[in-house]
Formats: C-alpha cells, sequence, structure tokens
C-alpha cells in the first residue's frame, strides 16, 4: 500500500498505483491511544479526546470512559495463529471462515444475503435484504430429514464431520485434493476445540447423550437469558448459567427471555437480540468459549445505583463499538476475521436498529407525552 504523510491525503499522479482510486486516503497508523480502555484509534477518529479525571479518553471506543467491558479471553495460541500466520492451512481457514463459522453455527440467520452484488475483483461486499433475525430449531430433526445447525451437536454424530461438510459444501471447483484434505483436517480441530471449551456446544453433547441414553424421553433445552454477574466484569458463562436441561415431563417457570428448546418439531423459535448468548451462538468461532454477547443492564463505568443517571447502562451500539477496537496488549479475532467481520457488522448493525425500534415502540406514550408537552409550550 503506498503510505503517505498526514495533511496531503491525495497520492501524486507520477506516484499512483494501478487501480487505487485517485481519492485514496491514508489516514497514517493508530498513533492515538485511549487511557481508559486502551483502544488504539487513528488521530482522524480520535478528535473529541476529553480529559476525564486524569486521562484521555475518546467517545469512539468507550464512550469517554463510561463503557467498561471484561477484556476478551485469549484464544489458545494454535487458533490464534490461524487467524494470524501466513500458512497455507492459516490461508485456507481465513478464506473459507464464514463456511466454517456456518457450519458450527447454532441458529439460522434470517434475511435474504445479496451475493450478486461481488462481481469482478472489487472488494467482497456482505450484503442482505428483508428482515433479519436469529432463529433456533428443536433438539433433533423431523423424521427423515438431515441435521442442521444445533441439531448437528446432537444427531448421528458418528458422521458429523461428513455431515458438517456435505451442508456447507464448498462451492469452489479449483479446489485441490490437498485443500480437501486441509479442510477436513480444519474442521476436526474446530470440533475438538468447540468440544473441549464452548460452554454451548458442552450443553449440547450432554443432551445428545441423554438423548443417547434414552432416546424415548422427554427432553426440552433451557436456553437461559438472566445473568447474576456483573457484566463489566464478567462474561463467561459456565455451562448451568448459560442452560438447563430438562428431562422428563416437569413443569418449570421460564423467564420471558428464556429460549425454550423441544426435542422434535418443525417450529423455529426466534431468538431475541438482547439474549446474551444471541450472538455467541451465531458467531462460535468469534466466541470459541462461549462468552456472552451483548446483554442489558450493564453499569456504566462508577454507576452503581440508577437514581438521577439518565443513561446507566451500555447501549447495544456502544458494545458493538467497545468490540471492534484494536487494543494495546489484546488480540482481537473479530477484526482478523475477514468476510465474518464483515457479516457481524451487518449483523449488528441491523440489532442495534432492531433494539432501537423495540425502545421507541416500549416508551411511546411518554414520546408522545412529550412532543405534546413540546407543542404547549411552543404556543405559550
Ligand atoms: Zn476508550
Amino acid at each position: 500500500m503506498h503510505r503517505k504523510g498526514r495533511g496531503d491525503c491525495r497520492v501524486p499522479e507520477n506516484n499512483r498505483l494501478n487501480g487505487i482510486s485517485k481519492d485514496y486516503l491514508d489516514h497514517g497508523d493508530q498513533s492515538v491511544v485511549c487511557e481508559m480502555c486502551h483502544a488504539k484509534l487513528w488521530n482522524d477518529e480520535a478528535t473529541r479526546g476529553k480529559r476525564k479525571e486524569t486521562k484521555v479518553t475518546y467517545s469512539l471506543c468507550c464512550h469517554n470512559g463510561a463503557v467498561e467491558l471484561p477484556p476478551p479471553v485469549r484464544p489458545n495460541p494454535e487458533y490464534e495463529e490461524l487467524f494470524k500466520s501466513n500458512t497455507a492451512k492459516s490461508k485456507f481457514f481465513l478464506k473459507n471462515i464464514r463456511r466454517y463459522n456456518s457450519m458450527f453455527s447454532f441458529t439460522f440467520m434470517g434475511g435474504k444475503v445479496d451475493a450478486s452484488i461481488n462481481k469482478g475483483k472489487a472488494p467482497c461486499v456482505f450484503r442482505m435484504s428483508g428482515q433479519n433475525y436469529h432463529a433456533i430449531g428443536s433438539l433433533l430433526p423431523k423424521d427423515g430429514a438431515k441435521p442442521k445447525f444445533s441439531q448437528l451437536y446432537i444427531y448421528d454424530t458418528e458422521k458429523e464431520i461428513q455431515n458438517r461438510q456435505t451442508i456447507f459444501r464448498d462451492t469452489d471447483a479449483d479446489t485441490s485434493a490437498a485443500e480437501k484434505k486441509l479442510d477436513t483436517e480444519i474442521i476436526i480441530w474446530l470440533k475438538e476445540m468447540l468440544d473441549r471449551q464452548n460452554v454451548l456446544v458442552k450443553t449440547y453433547r450432554m443432551a445428545r447423550d441423554v438423548y443417547n441414553q434414552q432416546p424415548t424421553t422427554d427432553l426440552k433445552l433451557r436456553l437461559i437469558c438472566s445473568r447474576q454477574q456483573d457484566g463489566r466484569t464478567y462474561n463467561l458463562p459456565t455451562t448451568s448459567e448459560v442452560a438447563a436441561l430438562i428431562v422428563g415431563d416437569i413443569e418449570e417457570s421460564f423467564e420471558p427471555r428464556d429460549i425454550v428448546v423441544n426435542k422434535v418439531g418443525g417450529k423455529l423459535e426466534y431468538m431475541n437480540e438482547l439474549h446474551p448468548s444471541y450472538v455467541p451462538l451465531q458467531y462460535p468461532l468469534l466466541h470459541p468459549n462461549g462468552e456472552d454477547g451483548y446483554r442489558t443492564k450493564i453499569k456504566h463505568r462508577g454507576v452503581e445505583d440508577d437514581d438521577g443517571n439518565k443513561r446507566p447502562y451500555t447501549t447495544m451500539r456502544e458494545w458493538f463499538a467497545y468490540m471492534i477496537q484494536e487494543r494495546v496488549g489484546e488480540f482481537s479475532k473479530t477484526l482478523y476475521s475477514r468476510r465474518l467481520l464483515q457479516q457481524i457488522l451487518v449483523d449488528g448493525y441491523t440489532m442495534i436498529e432492531s433494539e432501537r425500534l423495540c425502545f421507541i415502540r416500549s416508551k411511546q406514550k411518554e414520546l408522545r407525552f412529550v412532543t405534546f408537552e413540546n407543542l404547549r409550550s411552543l404556543k405559550e
């Protein structure tokens, strides 16, 4: 990439590289560091720095120090290498990362992905239309049907690798025999890693074991929404905190946002985007331990009570803004995940929009009242 000094952003005529727009901008390096959350920012995006107590903070990364979230769990070194190294295995993994993620995701993503936009040699674009949603199917497929998504963790697991590979086939006709071997090797490796460390995978494997031992027993899985621990310091729940396996015909009381997955039945359950497992169920490769995604009631830094504080909690927009920063001493899988990054950004945008609409709907009465008050004060 051609690099230029700050100030004059245009590439000189005689120095222009082929195919690079004359409007190509170079923002230099990430030379600014937020002293509160340690995000590395470009000078041009960090212009609204504020001094908070003794530290200089920025709005873009942590809302001037208000947002406080736990540091990401460092992936095991071999997994980190897949994102960072230059080997044939790493290149193949990153090229196919969306496919691998779909292969292991529990939920089905609705909306229509428009692949027609990716023509020619332009950088890949992720575009979707229609209403976006994530839905989860029953624990087992209908009679005679092939298992999909979360069902792959429970049903016909002797042929699991083959089942995953068949559903999410490599569509590239030029794939060589060596690459096919690499593909199988990567799928086996990912499966073993997730089995070892992902709390959501462990829960589904428990359901599989119960089903294998007692195939006729009624079985349900409750994906729990509430969390007891402080979201500013804690995002790695245990298996019993994320889900409960209900064996037999026992009636339990559920929270309204809990998801109850039945043993059989073709009905898809729509997930609420405020559920802490909404993101990890769709993006197991970015949340390999089943780490919680966004959840409500994560307090802003220093907020101990709600009295008189208009915005005491981290919003979904602030959560995403915080998560997509590169920080000193941390490794962000998300930022290195290429096409999967594009997907989660588009998905995240629709989640934020949906949360905003939900807020407007729930505050309809108050909002109308404020508008009326404003009109009255205009008249007076
Ligand atoms: Zn910050």
